[in-house]
């Protein structure tokens, strides 16, 4: 299974994925003797079939294909990386048939997935047999509501105080540890499991936000949620009884969409954007960089707040960070003039922080203020910002320059 492929189809268009299979074919074939059987599943998902091999040369194979596959791709002098994973299953040992084999192979890719291996060979005590299928963990564990949530704080650049933080989903795994988001993600997704599992997120980060309201602290939370949770009509009615269940007016909500999401569907993303954004909610275009949305073309989506990806700010005072900077700087001017607040993500240096704030950005996000914690680890006090002052100057330079009076935005100072 092809790690990535949808954002290759997403950004450069159908017919570069296309062309990026037929290289990828060829490179397969390449990895693997004339004798070997290779197919295309569907989407970004093969098979390989290896005669008369044991267990250590399918993992000798599966490293090969890839090294292969995570060679850079060249299209239209574009270039692209993918990675895959891969599961191994034997016959005859785990199975006999063909609908068998295919079953514990895709069991062992998603082990893999999960464990952020790039392959694993089936194991009946692991992925079958006594226990159950990781997909059938994986909603048993949403079911029984036992999904971690980790909140990393958002700095406001003006007033220097944590405003706002962001939920992100972990899964605490008895075998496996604390499985990553994006390791278990695209199982869920997969799995037609995004619907529950954004559900019991945003309970569990509403509920935390109405204790921290309670204790006396104003604070924003963000909650990621996927194309299909946008797509799906009942969602903003799902949202809106959320927030009264827990007593907390909309404002104390943001809802964070990747910018490919924005753009997959329109007429659908952008009729629930606006129907979120009439409950009163920010709604939040997250790794906005990654992808190749203009912003000219995100002015006509109803949404209130640009996430500026990590991309974007690494580097972002090194010697070479030339273009980067420029690309902020830009970003952050239009989309003022816009009247969207902006976040800079992956934040993990002073130097940065001090930038942004000089470029007018609104909030930082990132390591240096904060690795994402359990509530009940965070600390809500900013860390000492030095020259803040003189970053407080630049800032209503920048704001003078560039700023028509913006909108509220239902971020409270
Ligand atoms: P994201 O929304 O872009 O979240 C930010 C990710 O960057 C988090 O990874 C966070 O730990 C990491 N990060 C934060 N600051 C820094 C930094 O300074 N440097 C670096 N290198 N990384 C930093 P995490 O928690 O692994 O989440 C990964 C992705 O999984 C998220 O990316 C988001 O797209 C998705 N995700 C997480 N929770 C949920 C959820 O509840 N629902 C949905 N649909 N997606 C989620
Ligand atoms: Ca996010
Ligand atoms: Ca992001």
């Amino acid at each position: 299974d092809l790690n990535r492929f949808k954002e290759v189809n997403d950004s450069f268009g159908h017919p570069a994925g296309d062309e990026l299979l037929r290289q990828l074919g060829a490179r397969l074939k390449k990895s693997l003797r004339s004798s070997d059987l290779v197919v295309r599943l569907g989407g970004d998902e093969f098979a390989v079939a290896l005669v008369g091999a044991d267990a250590d040369r399918a993992e000798m194979v599966a490293a090969r294909l890839i090294a292969a596959i995570e060679e850079p791709f060249l299209i239209d002098s574009v270039t692209a990386r993918l990675s895959a994973s891969i599961g191994i299953a034997l016959v005859p040992d785990d199975a006999v048939d063909a609908a068998g084999i295919m079953a514990c192979a895709d069991l062992a890719m998603y082990r893999a997935k999960i464990s952020g291996q790039p392959y694993a060979v089936y194991r009946e005590d692991l992925d079958g047999g006594h226990g159950l299928p990781l997909v059938d963990e994986l909603r048993g564990a949403i079911e029984r509501c036992e999904l971690e949530l980790h909140y990393q704080p958002q700095l406001d650049l003006v007033s220097g105080e944590i405003v706002a933080v962001e939920a992100l989903v972990r899964w605490p795994h008895a075998r496996l540890g604390l499985v990553a988001p994006l390791e278990f993600l695209p199982l869920a997704e997969e799995a037609g499991l995004m619907g529950p599992l954004t559900a019991v997120v945003l309970d569990q980060a509403l509920a935390q936000c109405a204790q921290w309201r309670g204790a006396g602290r104003r604070v924003t939370v963000s909650v990621n949620v996927s194309t299909t949770n946008l797509v799906d009509p009942g969602f903003p009615d799902e949202v809106a009884r959320a927030l009264d269940r827990h007593g907390l007016e909309a404002a104390a909500l943001v809802l964070e969409i990747t910018e490919t999401t924005a753009i997959a569907d329109f007429d659908r993303t952008n009729a629930a954007i606006e129907a979120l954004r009439r409950l009163g909610l920010v709604v939040s275009v997250d790794d906005f960089g990654a992808g190749f949305t203009s912003l000219t073309y995100l002015s006509s989506l109803p949404v209130g707040e640009l996430k500026l990806d990590r991309s974007f700010i690494v580097g972002l005072t090194s010697a070479n960070g030339g273009r980067n900077l420029a690309l902020v700087r830009a970003t952050i001017a239009l989309a003022h003039t816009l009247g969207l607040r902006v976040v800079a993500e992956g934040v993990e240096d002073k130097a940065s922080l001090h930038m942004l704030t000089s470029l007018g950005c609104d909030l930082a996000q990132g390591y240096l203020i904060s690795r994402p914690k359990p509530a009940a680890e965070l600390a809500f006090d900013a860390p000492p910002m030095s020259g803040t002052s003189a970053s407080r100057h630049a800032r209503a330079r920048v704001r003078s320059v560039f700023l028509a009076p913006r909108p509220q935005l239902g971020i409270e100072r």
